[in-house]
């Protein structure tokens, strides 16, 4: 028996056999060379389409051992790619005309194909740019020295173990037959770990060790309410896990019993409790935990796993799929966040040094506005048939506010102009996330219809830490009095201009804040699905009195660490045991 102890990511408590798989991306450098090591770079990259074609032929022979002749389809598919004599031809020849490594002309290689395959009509073949992806990512994986596996496809039962799995990473995992999953890396704010909690999958990350090779196949027993990881459980251990899963499990089942109460205090206030959901699969959960629709909608899973990005009419269908799963609840449309943690394939992103400060979010929509003006075309065009509110992401000024209600407008006029409907009144919010927003939050509120705090990368960017870095996750801290300031002066600002205070970081899904929100006078609070009827349970025994008092307390204390005493001490038996 052999355990670790990592971070509680997601809920849930799974046993099974520990895949270990390899998910970092090659990391490779382009850099000029001398003319006369051009027939050694050539023989480097024929050696890697070599050693990755042996690579394949052994995974295929196991993967037909293990399952026979049946899902072999991928691999034969990538077998292809890499035998095809372009691949060598056009790249040996980008190596000898540009005079470069034999990694960065293979990644010019692959920006070639991209522009290609962008060009094809039709979606399915354009699509098959992510093989392409997959084989070139190997055969780098294969001159630096590192080798990449799929992820299993169809074993049964499986705890699937990655140093660190990224967003689109996250989107491929076969819900039936993976369990639970493992990281690294990562904390419990990063989006591996929102998404994980948004499909329901167990997860516990920061469990440092866990990839090593000796413990694939292995039995495992995965706590993601305690962070727990058990290889080898012994009977005794096994026996309370799985006693523990099924007390989980029990009181989920209770709560779910109290989904149709509603989300007031016991005097009366009523706090808007909403969804964050990611794929329209999740809006029908929200509503079945009694969620009054989604607060966040976060569009950039559609943009992702894909060679290019999608047009308006796919757009509009999926936000449509989204509405009708929580019609008639009104429905929070998040305008594209990527960047950072959450990277495109079907855009050139340059490599930045400091993702989380770069290219992110609405900084990226107002540098493609033709793309951006298609997605809120398709935002628009759903707003028809129910109530949508628009929110635009990391806001750091007035200049960027402005430039976003333009593009919307344009699109509103083109949308006109085409004679299609849309609801003129659209309301308009913008996510409060970075601290220049809060200091300008007075200016802020008077250009929007509602403010919606994400505290995920306010905390990050309020404390400099690194939500993905979990090394640092004890630093991350909510309560932490510089937080706590900026939520106050957020809601200060918001209800001073009459516009409603939301906040939709996962700091809304934690029971232990719920008063504290509730006290600073939050109107809404949208969290993932499977916190809303805990939240809800512990605002039904809260007055908003008591809360204010307890939240003013809170700013008479200098650390984090004593206003969570300080909370724990007033939060007796009553919350303590909502909690459990
Ligand atoms: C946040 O930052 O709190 C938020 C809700 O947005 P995301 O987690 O998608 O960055
Ligand atoms: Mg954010």
């Amino acid at each position: 028996m052999r355990s670790f102890t990592g971070i509680a990511a997601s809920p849930g408590i799974a046993m099974g056999k520990l895949r270990i798989v390899d998910r970092r991306r090659a990391v490779v450098s382009e850099y000029p060379i001398p003319s006369e090591t051009v027939g050694h770079e050539t023989a480097r990259l024929a050696q890697a389409i070599e050693d990755t074609r042996i690579e394949l032929e052994i995974l295929k022979t196991r993967l037909a051992e293990i399952n026979g002749q049946d899902h072999l389809f991928f691999i034969e598919t990538h077998l292809m790619i890499l035998t095809d004599n372009r691949l060598i031809t056009e790249t040996s020849e980008i190596i000898r005309s540009g005079m470069i490594n034999a990694e960065g002309a293979l990644r010019r290689t692959l920006h070639r194909y991209r522009e290609t395959f962008s060009r094809i009509d039709d979606p399915y073949l354009r699509e098959r740019i992510s093989d392409v992806e997959t084989v070139i990512e190997r055969v780098l994986r294969s001159m630096s020295g590192e080798a990449v596996e799929p992820f299993p496809e169809h074993e049964e039962q499986i705890i699937l173990a990655a140093h660190d799995f990224s967003p689109a990473d996250m989107l491929q995992i076969n819900r039936t037959n993976v369990l639970a999953i493992v990281t690294e890396i990562g904390g419990r704010t990063s989006h591996t770990a929102i998404l994980a909690r948004a499909l329901d999958l167990p997860a516990v990350m920061g469990a440092e060790g866990i990839t090593d090779l000796a413990l694939d196949g292995r039995a495992v027993v995965v706590d993601g309410l305690t962070g727990a990881v058990i290889v080898d459980p012994d009977k005794e251990a096994f026996q309370s896990s799985l006693l523990r899963k099924q007390q989980y499990e029990h009181v989920e089942y209770e709560l779910l019993k109290t989904a149709s109460l509603p989300a007031v205090t016991r005097d009366g206030h009523l706090v808007n409790l909403r969804g964050n959901v990611e794929i329209p699969e999740e809006g029908a959960a929200v509503l079945l935990h009694g969620g009054s629709g989604v607060g966040l909608y976060r569009t950039e899973m559609l943009f992702m796993n894909r060679a290019t990005m999608p047009d308006e009419d796919e757009q509009t269908r999926i936000y449509q799929a989204m509405q009708q799963a929580i019609t008639p609840h009104l429905l929070t449309i998040r305008t594209l966040d990527a960047g950072g943690d959450k990277l495109l394939e079907g855009m050139a992103q340059a490599v930045e040094t400091n993702p989380a400060l770069g290219v992110r979010a609405i900084r990226l929509s107002l540098s493609m506005p033709d793309e951006f003006r298609k997605q809120l075309r398709a935002i628009l065009r759903v707003s028809a048939d129910g109530p949508v509110r628009i929110m635009f992401p990391m806001i750091s000024g007035m200049e960027e506010v402005r430039a976003a209600k333009a593009l919307l407008e344009e699109a509103k006029t083109e949308l006109a102009a085409r004679g299609v409907r849309f609801d003129p009144a659209v309301q308009v919010g913008v996510m409060i996330e970075i601290p220049a927003a809060v200091t300008l939050a007075d200016l802020l509120a008077r250009e929007v219809d509602f403010f919606s705090v994400g505290t995920n990368d306010l905390i990050q960017y309020t404390l400099a830490i690194d939500r993905t870095n979990g090394q640092l996750s004890h630093l991350y801290q909510p309560l932490h009095p510089a937080v706590l300031r900026a939520l106050r002066r957020i809601v200060q600002a918001a209800h001073g201009a009459g516009i409603p205070a939301c906040l939709c970081g996962e700091m809304a899904g934690d029971p232990l804040y719920l008063p504290v929100l509730l006290g600073l006078g939050f109107d809404e609070l949208s969290m993932g699905a499977g916190s809303l009827l805990r939240v809800k349970q512990v605002l039904r025994r809260c007055t908003l009195e008591q809360s204010a008092i307890l939240a003013e307390g809170c700013f008479a204390f200098s650390t984090a660490a004593e206003v969570e005493k300080y909370l724990n001490s007033q939060l007796t038996l009553d919350f303590a045991e909502s909690t459990d």
